[in-house]
């Protein structure tokens, strides 16, 4: 990518669709960037697309879409093996990245990171490699009420076959978790703490330091699930002193099927391999083999170049925006669509009200959350109808589903302004009139 490239390449004024409501200040780096992403110009249903569903997954801009075509088009190999020009420059290109992603969360050193499909296999990695090979029956792991199934199911796989005790930390009924319980569990059997930085559906922002902090002095790991954090905040992981943290691309302007594991270098060296076959061997013979060292020894295989170096591209793209600025962008955002939500008569939101991420859950009364994101999507509206792979947490609130408007950094407050407008239409529609 061009050193001298600044965001918004395309005029706002040619590049965008017409927007309802007026601009606002607050907009600034979303008219900034918006051109940047082609898909945004789509009209769908007959409207201008207002694309909130970012949780779910982000979309990508040009320098991205361009860095992994460009990749194919111009330096397709594969890696670490070949003696050729081409497998030169694609291995270079691939441990760039590697490099880039590591600046990006302040990572001691490229070989922190370990390239995975995304945050689920990275965390089912950690669950393989480390956990069953370190933990005991009885060995304890600290969860919490309001994580992703990602980061329930492999601590449940792994609890069923070593015979490890799962404890889950509560979430008050403002969204917060219930730190009361944290230092009454941790003590000599609990060997891991796993949380969400950032929950996909409350948007609490948790206290992952002092949460870290304090499993450390019983002598816990960390594992941080930093899906719905890296999008959006600085994350610094030697500020946190996570001993892991796993996070998705397609989440942060990268592509699908590209992720990162993030571990302390003492803990990757102890861990055993959890996938055999080429590139992750130093020797193989008839008799066995010696495992290579981290992080190749996770990443056996032909690996995601081409994902990896768009994910590259996109880390540069948000290092160049400025990530404090997508920050404060995503915060005074979803404070907005929480507080003009809560305006209208017969909506429930959850989670805080403050410094929340990016996705906002929430019910209207009378109207099931999967007709409105029906009603909305004739509209060209597109959020989040479901559990949001939260099933616990649903039961926590006391509801079966919630719908979710996500946004990020190319979101306007028209946007949410449409999304309103949409569901006073819906509580019309559906008979519900607030
Ligand atoms: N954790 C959280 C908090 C998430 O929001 C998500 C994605 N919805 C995941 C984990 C799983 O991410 P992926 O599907 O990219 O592996």
């Amino acid at each position: 990518m061009d050193d001298k490239w600044t965001a918004g390449t395309l005029d706002v004024e040619e590049g965008n669709p017409p927007w309802p409501g007026e601009a606002n200040d607050a907009d600034d780096l979303a008219h900034q960037v918006r051109p940047d992403f082609p898909i945004l110009q789509r009209v769908v249903r007959g409207h201008p697309l207002v694309y909130l569903d970012n949780a779910a997954t982000s979309h990508k801009p040009l320098q991205v879409i361009e860095a992994l075509a460009g990749f194919y088009r111009h330096s397709n190999a594969n890696i670490h093996r070949g003696l050729h020009a081409l497998a030169e420059e694609a291995t270079a290109a691939y441990e760039e990245a590697r490099a880039k992603i590591a600046r990006f969360i302040n990572a001691p050193a490229p070989e922190n990171l370990v390239f995975t499909r995304g945050t689920t296999e990275a965390i089912n990695l950690v669950a393989s490699a480390w956990g069953r090979t370190a933990l005991r029956p009885g060995d304890e792991i600290i969860l919490t009420e309001m994580e992703h199934h990602s980061n329930l199911v492999p601590w449940q796989m792994l609890a069923q076959a070593t015979g490890a005790v799962l404890r889950y930390l509560r979430v008050s009924d403002d969204g917060a978790l219930v730190l009361d319980d944290l230092d009454r569990w941790l003590g000599k059997r609990t060997r891991l703490v796993a949380l969400t930085a950032v929950s996909n559906v409350l948007g609490t922002v948790n206290p992952v330091a002092e949460i870290a902090a304090r499993a450390h002095r019983s002598g816990a790991l960390v594992l941080v699930d930093g899906a719905q954090a890296v999008p959006h905040m600085p994350v610094d992981v030697r500020a946190w002193d996570c001993d892991f943290l796993a996070f998705s691309g397609h989440k942060m302007l990268g592509p699908m099927g590209i992720g990162v594991l993030y571990a302390k270098s003492d803990v990757l060296a102890a861990m055993p391999p959890h996938m055999g076959g080429g590139d992750m061997i130093r020797k193989v013979t008839l008799e066995g083999f010696t495992a290579d060292d981290p992080p190749g020894r996770f990443e056996a295989g032909t690996p995601n170049v081409a994902g990896a170096v768009a994910l590259g591209a996109a880390t540069d793209y948000l290092s160049r925006v400025g990530i404090h600025r997508v920050w404060a962008h995503t915060r005074a955002l979803s404070a907005y669509a929480v507080q003009r939500l809560r305006s209208i008569e017969g909506v429930t939101v959850y989670g805080p009200t403050e410094n929340r991420g990016g996705a906002v859950a929430f019910n209207v009364e009378g109207v099931h959350p999967h007709d409105l994101a029906t009603y909305l999507d004739q509209q060209g509206i597109a959020i989040r109808a479901g559990h949001h792979c939260a099933q616990p947490l649903m039961v926590r609130l006391g509801v079966v589903a919630t719908a979710r408007a996500s946004v990020y950094l190319y979101n306007l407050r028209a946007e949410i302004d449409a999304l309103i407008n949409g569901i006073e239409g819906a509580c019309h529609f559906f008979g519900y009139v607030a």
